[in-house]
């Protein structure tokens, strides 16, 4: 079964030129491929205005993948060379068969296994099941500390206080480090971003500041309502003065400083519009729906569910993400003159 090289012909895509190739995921530009994220399900119980419409339409449940599919696409990924992997969504923690799925990933032989929540359905004893069965680390949204503006950005009835809560219970448990993430928005929390990092200081954690990206399924992105890096990062120091430490790694997306006072806690900037760091990019990710993205902002997807429903063998499933892997492309391109949204929201990819 020649199930490879359709991907190239049906679109047009140089093919790789399997003579030079090893067998691990890397792409024509010579990236090596180490992180997968993996997307749970497009399902969240939060509407949040920069990621899902009120309206948005879910897969169907016979649409997503299984335990057991997500498993084999993952233990093969890491047979490819990955080494850490990021359960994301949607709102994983609406997965009903989320603990399994932690409980068959963290045998498999990676340095890390993470998750990004919004800690809106997590409490004491979900925190140190899912540390029990090896998650390590986890990842929250909070972005703004406001109950009127929570409900407003999230359009749920979910009060700040609860994902503050989470945070600290996510401590408690022992997933270590706990970040939190927040996409700052002109006009909506761009005047909260020093409140978000005194409570950073006063609990102790990363505060991850995103730069807004074009992905949200309303598509009312524009540039600006973009606030850049180097305000946040300003805006920050009118406060608080910050040590730059560097990236996570060479392929690190986030910018880190430590606070200079030596209070706990630090700050990062994921600056995705005006700081690319696609030439560094490490990342792959597999949506809940079974398709291969090489690019947060891929317009080429590549349909693994296929294979695993159609009797693959391991090999061919290895040939179909080296090929998917080798058309990753160059960068996003958000700055580009003719750069076009793609059709999935963030929501639906995995963030
Ligand atoms: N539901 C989980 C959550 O919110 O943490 C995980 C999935 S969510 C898609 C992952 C991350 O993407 C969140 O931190 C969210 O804030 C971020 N995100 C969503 N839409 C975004 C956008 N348009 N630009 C930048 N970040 C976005
Ligand atoms: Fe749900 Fe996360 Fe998107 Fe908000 S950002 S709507 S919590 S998936």
């Amino acid at each position: 079964m020649a199930m490879n090289l359709p991907i190239f012909t049906s679109r047009g895509l140089a093919p790789p030129n399997r003579e030079l190739r090893e067998r691990r995921l890397i792409d024509a530009y010579g990236r090596t491929i180490r992180d997968l994220r993996l997307s749970v399900t497009d399902r969240c119980n939060f509407r949040c205005t920069y990621c899902m419409e009120p309206d948005v339409r879910f897969l169907r449940k016979v649409e997503l993948l299984t335990v057991p599919e997500m498993v084999r696409v993952a233990r093969l990924c890491v047979g490819l060379g990955v080494e850490k992997i990021r359960l994301t969504g949607g709102e994983p923690t609406v997965y009903q068969h989320l603990d399994d799925l932690i409980a068959e990933l963290a045998k498999l032989p990676i340095k890390d296994l993470a998750m990004t929540t919004n800690g809106s359905l997590m409490d004491d004893a979900r925190a140190r099941e899912w540390k029990r069965l090896g998650l390590r680390r986890l990842t929250l949204s909070l972005d703004t500390l406001r109950p009127d503006r929570f409900a407003a950005i999230t359009r749920s009835k979910t009060p700040p206080e609860t994902v503050i809560d989470a945070i600290r219970k996510a401590k408690d448990a022992g997933l270590d480090p706990v970040r939190v993430n927040a996409v700052i928005v002109r006009n909506w929390n761009d005047d909260e971003i020093v409140d978000l990092v005194d409570l950073a200081r006063e609990i102790g954690f990363e505060m991850r500041f995103i730069e807004y990206m074009p992905l949200d399924s309303a598509r009312a992105w524009d540039r600006d309502k973009l606030v850049s890096a180097e305000e946040i990062l300003r805006t920050i120091r009118t406060r608080h003065e910050l040590t730059p430490i560097g990236r996570d790694g060479k392929s690190g997306t986030s910018l880190n400083h430590a606070f200079a006072d030596g209070a706990p806690g630090g700050v990062g900037i994921i600056a995705s519009v005006t700081r690319i760091f696609c030439g560094q990019c490490s990342r792959l990710r597999i949506t809940a729906d079974g398709q291969v993205r090489p690019c947060l902002f891929s317009n080429n997807e590549f349909d693994v569910r296929v294979l695993l429903r159609g009797g693959a063998s391991d090999e061919q499933i290895e040939d179909f993400l080296l090929d998917s892997v080798w058309t990753k492309q160059a960068q996003h391109g958000i700055n580009d003159a003719g750069f076009e949204q793609p059709d999935r929201p963030m929501s639906a990819i995995g963030g």
